[in-house]
């Protein structure tokens, strides 16, 4: 039996030891690391689609906030707009009303994209092929075309053929669905990133766009691969959020970054505000793990993931931003 004196309840309380004192300081520490990183980028330029049928798991959000976290660290970043919902357009701040020359006129009229690319007020290492609403029409109208799945591919290698300022990194963010739009994506790829949101039937529709990506492979692009996997709106509280964690490692252990984007408030509001997390809120825990997930993404080959990055902190492990820290 314990004596009342030891019991848990009269020990001294220490504010040192309370969870959001730990998850601050491992924040803390995490901003240290990220202010410290200088990166190297290899001089060929990654292309990649983010892609994911399934609605609402963070593609848009990963893709500007992947893009501005790279921009940051001094990588020159195409995002193309390729959702004709155009949140990406949105949240990088560039205008893409339906008279703005958008991707739709790269894909339909053959406009070259260097005609239609702005440059994101956030940095001028962070450009945008916007996406208008007529983009919405383009995959009925795209069926007519020739070179239907291949319009986005020659317009992208024309401008990096004849374009003197050299692009690290472009980020391609696909609409939920598997129609010409996204095959054109893919077929303009190299690597395939797909965010997985840690809720249940995360997994599903997984083999349906793994098999689309085998399809791409064997007839339009045979260097696209599926490279990155990235955990988003990861709450650690629940415990469902940690088996689909754990489940979607099991399945690609190579692909799936350590790194994991918890849910966050600021993520969420950064586009209302028509920013990145990274311009909106650049310490927050959302922008953090964003920021860590890009340094990543960055130090991998191209060719496939590097298995040598050091395990993740405790915080990412249970990564959840509290109201208070974020
Ligand atoms: P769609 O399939 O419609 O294109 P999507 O896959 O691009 O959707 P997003 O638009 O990026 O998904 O995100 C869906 C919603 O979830 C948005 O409201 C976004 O703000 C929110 N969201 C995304 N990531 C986070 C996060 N880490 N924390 C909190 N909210 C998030
Ligand atoms: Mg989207």
């Amino acid at each position: 039996m314990t004596h009342p004196e030891e019991s848990p309840a009269s020990a001294p309380f220490s504010l040192d030891d309370s969870p959001i004192m730990r998850e601050l300081a491992d924040l803390t520490a995490r901003r240290k690391v990220l202010d410290g990183v200088d990166l190297t980028f290899s001089g060929k330029t990654r292309v990649f689609t983010v892609s994911n049928q399934k609605g609402g798991v963070g593609k848009t959000t990963t893709t500007v906030n992947v893009a501005a976290a790279l921009a940051s660290v001094g990588a020159r970043v195409l995002v193309i707009d390729l959702d004709p919902q155009g949140n990406a357009s949105t949240a990088l701040g560039v205008p893409h009303t339906a008279d703005i020359p958008s991707v739709y006129d790269v894909l339909i009229d053959e406009f070259p994209l260097a005609d239609i690319i702005q440059v994101s007020p956030e940095s001028p290492n962070l450009l945008c092929a916007p996406s208008t609403i007529h983009l919405a029409g383009a995959e009925i109208e795209l069926v007519s075309q020739v070179a239907r799945e291949h319009r986005l591919k020659t317009a992208l290698d024309d401008y990096l053929a004849t374009h003197p300022e050299h692009l690290d990194f472009v980020l391609i963010d696909c609409p939920p669905s598997l129609g010409l739009l996204t095959i054109n994506a893919f077929t303009a790829a190299n690597e395939l990133m797909i965010p997985i949101q840690c809720e249940y039937y995360a997994l599903e529709g997984l083999s349906q766009l793994l098999g689309t990506v085998r399809m791409i492979q064997k007839h339009l692009n045979p260097t696209l691969h599926l490279s990155t996997i990235l955990l988003t709106m990861y709450d650690g509280r629940t415990r469902l959020a940690q088996q689909v964690a754990e489940e979607v490692r099991q399945h690609f252990p190579a692909e799936v970054l350590k790194t994991v984007i918890p849910r966050s408030v600021r993520v969420s509001e950064a586009p209302s505000f028509g920013q990145t997390v990274i311009a909106y809120d650049g310490q927050s825990a959302g922008a953090v793990a964003y920021r860590e997930a890009a340094v990543e993404l960055a130090r991998r080959a191209a060719a496939g993931p590097d298995t040598s990055e050091p395990e993740p902190t405790q915080a990412q492990a249970s990564a959840t931003e509290s109201e208070g820290v974020s």
